[in-house]
């Protein structure tokens, strides 16, 4: 009798500290969960998981070393390069302490690692642990994240400004200004950690979280071209594991009830995720944008995410007074429910891939406006390539706001965006339902994760 069929199988999961990478690694922690697998959430100290949102998993905080001057830096580049460096040894002694647990049967089935958290697949190679990497972005990204490498080495980057409109050869449709790098250049560290996070050595295979109906030429370059390992596109995970919780920030449900009295399809849902920022000057054009496209909106102003203070400090004085019954802001809410509101008819995000992703599961059409990184990318695929939403790409001005509002809430184009996002929805369910390639993958990814 095989006795390894009888013990039970231990995943080690290890999320890189911030929003968007939490709350996918969580969703597939619980999504194993169901697949008789039990999770071990292994974290650092800064922003560590709210275990209680998990009472089914055991978490295991390792020291990170961040100085408070580097968290406070907000510097994510500088904070992810040294959590590679900090976490490799903490990571190391923990790890035979978690097998030493009596209710682990002492062994680890496998470790997964968010693709940034890279010093992850040294430790389980060296403990031989078998391990694999979750991608957290979408494989356009991280695609235009490898050529990246390439094109330095060709001496195409920095790149002239008349040049930022023009594809990228290969990359099509992504222009030279849809990269995620930033205009002045690329510095050498973001080099290193795209080649750390994007050259897998070791680990067995490659969890995405992403799905044929979006990607799938891009993911099958993937495998034919880059990755020598096999790749499980299971997303969109949240609607594997739909009441799965992961905020960092308390959710504020105090907008229920104005949501609720509003009219089908009537809202702009405003909201920038967790990290992206906006200065005074954009606040303002924002606020009069809004105001002057006469549109319902519920916005998240996230704490900080106004340059130079608190919260809604900054808003112009009135603004709060004005909006009467037409407008509700809040400091951070259950983004998936509300988008799944019937009252929510468009949603003016940053285009990071979760939010991305969940817009997408909901078919509610977009107004892009991508702040850093991989963000540019998914407001090219959804403005040029699914074609369900428009993008803000000048500098924020009162006029194209109220525009770009008008046109995807009440005009004809924006009813075409949305009759396209609910085709895209349709095709997504078709996705993650019974039979479908994300279903399946999963499938898959069990009897293979059975098997290591
Ligand atoms: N989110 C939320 N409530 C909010 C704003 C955002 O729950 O008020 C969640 C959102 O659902 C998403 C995550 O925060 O899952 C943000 O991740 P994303 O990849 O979109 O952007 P990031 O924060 O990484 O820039």
């Amino acid at each position: 009798m095989d006795t390894r069929a009888h013990r039970r199988r231990h995943a080690v999961l290890v999320p890189c500290p911030f929003q968007g990478h939490i709350s996918p690694m969580l969703q597939l922690g619980t999504i194993l969960q169901s697949k008789g697998f039990s999770i071990i959430v292994v974290h650092t100290k800064f922003n560590s998981p709210n275990s209680s949102d998990h009472p089914e998993f055991v978490f295991q905080s390792i020291p990170d070393g961040l100085s408070s001057q580097e968290i406070v830096s907000g510097n994510l580049l500088e904070i992810i390069l040294a959590l590679n460096q900090n976490c490799k040894i903490p990571f190391q002694e923990c790890l035979p302490r978690i097998m030493a647990r009596k209710d682990s049967d002492g062994e680890i089935n496998c470790i997964i690692y968010d693709e940034l958290m890279y010093f992850s697949e040294a430790v389980a190679n060296q403990l031989k642990v078998p391990s694999i990497v979750l991608r957290t972005i979408s494989a356009a990204a991280c695609t235009a994240r490898v050529a990246i490498l390439q094109l330095k080495a060709k001496g195409s980057i920095p790149f002239p400004d008349s040049v930022s409109k023009e594809l990228v050869p290969e990359l099509d449709p992504l222009r030279f200004k849809d990269l995620p790098i930033s205009r002045s250049g690329v510095p050498d560290n973001f080099l290193h950690l795209v080649a750390c996070a994007y050259n897998i050595k070791t680990s067995s295979a490659v969890i995405w979280n992403t799905m044929d109906c979006l990607e799938e030429s891009l993911l099958l370059k993937q495998r034919q071209k880059q990755l020598p390992v096999p790749i499980f596109a299971i997303g969109p995970m949240h609607k594997f594991a739909p009441v799965c919780s992961s905020s960092l920030l308390k959710e504020d449900t105090s907008y229920i009830p104005w949501l609720n009295k509003q009219k089908p399809k009537s809202v702009l849902y405003i909201s920038l995720g967790s990290l992206a920022s906006i200065d005074e000057t954009e606040l303002a054009e924002m606020v009069w944008g809004l105001t002057n496209s006469k549109q319902r909106f519920l916005w998240v102003i996230r704490p900080g995410s106004i340059s130079g203070s608190e919260w809604i400090g900054l808003l112009p004085e009135g603004f709060v007074e004005s909006v009467g019954e037409r407008g509700f802001i809040v400091k951070w809410t259950l983004q998936r429910e509300v988008l799944a509101h019937p009252a929510i008819g468009g949603f003016w995000s940053h285009c990071g891939w979760n939010s991305a992703l969940e817009s997408i599961s909901e078919g509610i059409p977009m107004i892009c406006r991508p702040c850093f990184g991989d963000q540019m990318v998914t407001a090219r695929y959804v403005s040029h390539v699914w074609r369900t939403g428009l993008i803000l790409e000048n500098k924020l001005e009162r006029k194209e706001i109220e525009s770009a509002v008008r046109r995807l809430m009440i005009d004809k184009e924006g009813e075409e965006m949305r009759q396209r996002a609910a085709d895209l929805k349709e095709k997504v369910e078709v996705c993650f339902k019974k039979g479908g390639s994300s279903y399946n993958f999963l499938d898959r990814l069990v009897e293979f994760m059975s098997h290591l």
